[in-house]
């Protein structure tokens, strides 16, 4: 299977404030490596600040990597030109977390999903608003809702709208960031439920950004786990829930709320907060939180290596056997 998009060891670093010396940036990506292959749901999860949306707007080309290269089906990104990445935008639409703020306050919602048609330079106007219409039904809007501005609809029929209008272009890739994390809990499922089918009958691939291990599983085939800006294991979903092998990713499933009381056992997050991505920790990034670190840990960084069939891990006690 070919990939849509490719990472190969990407950095991204920040200058907070001019006087700061390179050393003292923020390395809020260092180092990562992923494919997303066409048609697949791959799940980005961490905690908060772990770099996972920086990941996704480097994919999105609103960001340019500080090192390493971003592939679309195999092209660079750094490698187009301005009128060559507004082409590539169709194919690598956003879904974003705010509906509300993503959504343009005076247009009414119709126009908003044909818009990108427009842009695009796609059809004739009466094309695109059939078009529309065709894709308000697909994501459950009523098209009596075309004219009704986004502060009419309720959260949930708005991150509808986001959708419409991602999906109309018929993208190859849709970077989902948090997209169900500012709804209401009640219409969380039905939103997820329906970008799982909508992926069914238009074969996109999802990147799927998320802190919520519980709908990624719902929703991904694959995911990969980042701490501090650096992935420290991929796997297959089942696989990864069934058997995580880094110490982050077992603290992180042990979390995860379980509702049936027979099955929850012991939950315990990482203790203490993440250190900061302005000066993370040397060797594993995740030892001064790691009940497993040895002295090995603080100097060396561990690499990604092979744990199982497309199982990845970056723990040195994983890859010696000893955890
Ligand atoms: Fe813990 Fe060491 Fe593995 Fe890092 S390398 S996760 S500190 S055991």
């Amino acid at each position: 299977m070919n990939a849509v998009v490719e990472l190969t060891d990407v950095v991204r670093h920040f200058r907070i404030k001019r006087f700061l010396a390179p050393s003292q940036q923020v390395r809020a990506v260092d180092g990562v490596s992923f494919a997303v292959e066409e048609g697949e749901s791959f799940g980005l999860v961490g905690e908060s600040g772990c770099g996972k949306t920086t990941v996704g707007r480097l994919v999105l080309g609103m960001l340019a990597p500080t090192g390493g290269q971003v592939r679309v089906d195999g092209t660079d990104l750094a490698s187009l030109s301005t009128g060559e990445m507004r082409k590539l935008r169709r194919h690598v639409q956003m879904i974003y977390q705010d509906p509300l703020n993503a959504l343009d306050p005076r247009m009414p919602i119709g126009d908003q999903i044909a818009e990108g048609l427009a842009v695009h330079g796609i059809g004739t106007e009466a094309e695109r608003k059939a078009r529309a219409l065709g894709m308000m039904g697909a994501v459950g809007l009523s098209a009596r809702l075309a004219d009704r501005y986004p502060h009419e609809l309720s959260g949930g029929q708005q991150q509808r709208v986001v959708i419409a209008r991602a999906l109309l272009l018929e993208p190859r890739l849709v970077v989902c960031d948090e997209p169900v994390s500012a709804l209401d809990v009640s219409v969380q499922a039905q939103v997820v439920n329906l970008l799982a089918e909508l992926q069914q009958r238009y074969g996109c691939a999802y990147l799927f950004i998320s802190h919520n291990l519980a709908v990624v599983r719902h929703i991904c085939r694959r995911i990969a786990v980042m701490y501090l800006g650096a992935v420290v294991e991929i796997a297959e979903r089942d696989e990864l829930f069934e058997r995580p092998r880094h110490p982050y990713t077992r603290a992180l499933i042990s979390a995860v709320p379980v509702p049936d009381p027979a099955r929850r056992g012991r939950r315990s997050l990482p203790k203490g907060e993440p250190p900061s991505p302005t000066n993370p920790p040397a060797g594993c990034r995740f030892h001064p939180r790691c009940a497993f670190a040895v002295e090995r840990c603080r100097h060396e960084a561990p690499k990604l290596l092979p744990d199982g069939e497309g199982h990845v891990v970056a723990c040195h006690r994983v890859a010696e056997g000893e955890i």
